[in-house]
């Protein structure tokens, strides 16, 4: 049950550690006995190493499974559809499916508690109007959100993406005090009120920040923080199966794991947890219910653990926030850009021989260029260029924001498919 009005959002914050870990022990142990039992896909992974699950199931025994990753998911649901062996509960129950890109059917039961947490710890109560700009179409984001809130007693304007300055106008007239999404769009959505003339820290009621979906580098962490005097928090996130893995709390030293979560931090290669400190790859194992045959899905972050106790008398470990990706999938803007995907749209032009995807950051906002390397001139480059980002909009979600035809050759023979030339600082 929610506390009204304590520091935390429920006792679990701070139970002792070692209280803390033997809960988590045993829901490991119960949620891979369930999941062997009723979900395809996690069976397949214990056969395949030889292990019987038992109560004495443990992260050791965890560590010895291969790691399922998006691009698993997506093959998985495609030769079982539509779940991909990894419900492990009634298909009655179902509540809801989101469409991730992928696609990746996301399948959800009722009743679960997602995010409160995360935007309790973010300052989220009772009287507070929160703007939710993350999209409620398709994706678990805006819904999944909005109910997190709503158990922080929180009074949630439906916004979803879209229109900037009907936003500006809401928060004007509703006087909302708290805002979701990114930081790049609050950032726009400040610069865009300046230029209609407002004084945002006068004329604006916002005082507390939630984001999620990109990193925050602390030089507009700052600019939030000091020019225009907004509390800030984020929370890592991953959509299968949906939760705030992780949440910032005021020491904004580390995010804290969740505890419906196992999170281990491995060597992406090898998939053997490494030391605390350490920089692995973010491995997560649901434990809130007995829905997601889910074991080990490797997200593509990078992160490390940090085991020192922090200030705000939390008593989880925490991670250092996400420092990279390992590779096979990019976040752009808060969508994923998938290899596979991204190979998907150009397989379909005869005339482009290899291509690469270069994300680079501008200003505060993610630029993805797609270099094409052409087979067989002459082209009509810019009926192709057009034809190419049409398609990419409807694969992946998201037009490149440049075509380039570089010269054969240019592209390498060992080349990363996607390069993420992103600096955080
Ligand atoms: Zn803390």
């Amino acid at each position: 049950m929610a506390v009204e009005q304590g520091r935390y959002f429920d006792d679990s914050e701070s139970r002792p550690l070692q209280q803390r870990e033997e809960i988590k022990n045993r829901k490991l142990a119960a949620t891979i006995e369930y999941a062997y039992d009723h979900s395809r896909a996690a069976k397949n992974l214990l056969d395949f190493v030889g292990i019987k699950p038992s109560s004495g199931f443990n992260l050791s025994d965890l560590e010895r499974l291969p790691i399922t990753r998006k691009t698993d998911l997506i093959e998985l649901q495609k030769s079982f559809a539509p779940f991909g062996g990894l419900l492990a509960g009634p298909a009655e129950d179902v509540e809801r499916i989101f469409i991730s890109p992928g696609p990746i059917y996301e399948f959800q039961p009722a009743g679960i508690n997602w995010f409160a947490r995360s935007f309790y710890a973010a300052g989220f109560r009772k009287g507070d109007i929160v703007v939710n700009t993350f999209t409620y179409h398709m994706s678990p984001a805006g819904m999944l959100f909005h109910e997190g809130l709503r158990q922080c007693g929180v009074t949630v304007v439906v916004m979803g993406t879209g229109n900037t300055e009907a936003l500006i106008q809401a928060m004007l007239d509703i006087k909302v005090t708290g805002f979701l999404g990114t930081p790049t769009f609050l950032m726009s959505v400040i610069k865009r009120a300046e230029e209609m003339g407002y004084n945002f820290s006068e004329n604006f009621a916002l005082k507390k920040t939630w984001f999620t979906g990109e990193m925050l580098p602390a030089s507009l962490r700052k600019t939030f923080e000091e020019t225009y005097k907004l509390s800030t928090s984020q929370a890592y996130a991953v959509t299968e199966p949906g939760g705030a893995i992780a949440y910032e709390c005021e020491a904004k030293a580390g995010l804290h794991l969740d505890d419906d979560y196992i999170v281990e931090i491995v060597d992406a290669q090898t998939g053997k947890q490494v030391d605390p400190g350490e920089v692995g790859e973010i491995v997560v194992t649901p434990l809130q219910n007995k829905f997601w045959g889910l074991v080990r899905f490797g997200t593509g972050d990078m992160s490390s653990l940090i085991t020192q106790p922090c200030t705000c008398g939390r008593t989880s470990n925490r991670i250092a926030g996400v420092l990279g990706r390992t590779g096979d999938a990019v976040k752009v803007r808060g969508m994923f850009i998938v290899v596979k995907q991204a190979a998907l749209v150009v397989s379909g032009f005869e005339n482009v021989n290899r291509f690469q995807i270069i994300v680079t950051r501008q200003y505060d906002r993610d630029e993805m260029a797609l270099l094409l390397e052409l087979k067989n001139e002459p082209v009509e480059r810019a009926k192709l260029a057009d034809e190419i980002s049409e398609k990419f909009q409807n694969i992946c979600r998201l037009k490149p924001d440049s075509i380039q035809y570089v010269e054969p050759g240019t592209i390498p023979d060992l080349y990363k498919t996607i390069e993420d030339h992103r600096k955080w600082d």
